[in-house]
């Protein structure tokens, strides 16, 4: 009797991304249960994560709170945008950057992208400001940095706030300064799939201003200043941080960057080989190291469908992000320029399609991924 293996498709999200850190999670969690002090949210675990991705960053402050959009949601609110208020984001990109804006009932104003780095494009973004416009909400995608030097040329032109939605890009460096540190604030995620992702829900407000660390210190525990229990300065929220998440996170930290190493090289080898692909409808992102986050590794594919359908045959899982863009959506329409024109976005949302590029894959697997799209008959 002779067997065949048939060949085990590469997920795109992988169910083994915490499987060598399982004894840790139930370390963690046996730690934090067992301790005397039965303290589970702001703790001193969450203290010493603050204090390590403060130093860590070079920031003045970094706020632990219960995830990326809660942390752009207090940005917001301790900068006072309210009704009224415009915010510039990118038209191409997560809800977050579109809801949270309404969330504090300003209005978003979606400015086109870049289409080929896929982040906002700062002449695109001028364009818009008008007397209501508050601030600039640029995100870093994929694989690149939005162009902060000159979207912080442009908010300080203007006197605008710079909110930096760095949710995906912890551990990048633009022009020697770290991701997050660029705005006025900025933010990471903590949630799974981002690139210091754990088991569970968490984000940071990262920023110098001690102000605006002061406000949002306070807004994410009910307005309350941490030394006088139930006196409440201000209409906080519960946005707390987890003591388990703190402390797993703590003791993963030490290995983030050799992960973002091999992301790194994974996308630098898919890169070097598609290059050649451009002629051929298949665009890889732009090549560098310098403001880079390999998040997720996102090609643009004319016959995008047909590549996605391709790779699948070839038991290779890749991840469409992003089919609409965000002033098309059902949530946010009615917020955007009844006249408005994206076309970059438009095309980002019908071309991109995303590649696993995630540390633990194998070289041999990533060649299995790079021969998939090479394949690909164009
Ligand atoms: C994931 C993400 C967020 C939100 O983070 P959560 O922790 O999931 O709330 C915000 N912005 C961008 C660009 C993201 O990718």
């Amino acid at each position: 009797m002779t067997t065949t293996t048939a060949a085990t498709t590469i997920p795109f999200f992988p169910p083994d991304l915490f499987e060598d850190d399982r004894d840790l999670l139930l370390d963690t969690v046996r730690e934090i249960a067992t301790d005397p002090a039965q303290r589970f949210i702001l703790g001193e675990r969450t203290a010493r994560f603050e204090e390590l991705l403060r130093t860590d960053l070079g920031a003045g402050d970094v706020i632990a709170c219960g995830s990326g959009t809660t942390a752009l949601t207090l940005i917001l609110r301790a900068t006072g945008i309210t009704a009224g208020d415009e915010v510039i984001v990118p038209a191409f990109g997560c809800a977050p950057l579109a809801n949270t804006v309404l969330g504090v009932g300003a209005t978003p104003v979606f400015a086109d992208i870049d289409p080929h780095t896929l982040v906002m494009d700062p002449d695109a973004a001028e364009a818009l400001i008008t007397p209501r416009t508050k601030a600039l909400m640029p995100a870093h995608m994929f694989s690149v940095m939005a162009d902060m030097p000159r979207l912080r040329a442009l908010a300080t032109r203007h006197g605008l706030r710079l909110i930096e939605d760095s949710a995906v890009a912890q551990g990048a460096v633009l022009d020697g300064r770290p991701a997050g540190t660029w705005g006025d604030a900025g933010v990471f995620s903590f949630v799974q799939v981002k690139s210091f992702g754990g088991p569970g829900e968490g984000g940071v407000v990262v920023t110098s201003d001690p102000e605006l660390a002061r406000t949002v210190r306070m807004l994410r525990n009910h307005g309350q200043d941490g030394t006088h229990r139930f006196r409440h300065h201000l209409v906080g929220l519960n946005s707390r941080f987890d003591e388990i998440l703190a402390a797993f996170q703590l003791r993963r930290h030490p290995g983030l960057a050799a992960r973002l190493a091999r992301r790194a090289e994974i996308a630098t080898h898919y890169t070097r080989h598609f290059t050649p692909l451009a002629t051929r409808g298949i665009l890889p992102p732009p090549p560098g190291t310098d403001g880079r986050c390999y998040y997720v590794y996102t090609l643009l594919a004319e016959r995008r469908d047909d590549l996605h359908r391709h790779l699948a045959a070839h038991h290779v899982d890749g991840h469409v992000y992003y089919p609409q863009p965000l002033p098309h959506q059902p949530a946010f329409a009615h917020a955007a320029a009844p006249d408005g024109h994206w076309p970059n976005a438009e095309r980002a949302a019908r071309q991109c399609l995303s590649l696993p590029v995630y540390p633990h894959l194998t070289d041999a697997e990533v060649e299995r991924i790079t021969t998939a799209v090479l394949t690909f008959p164009t």
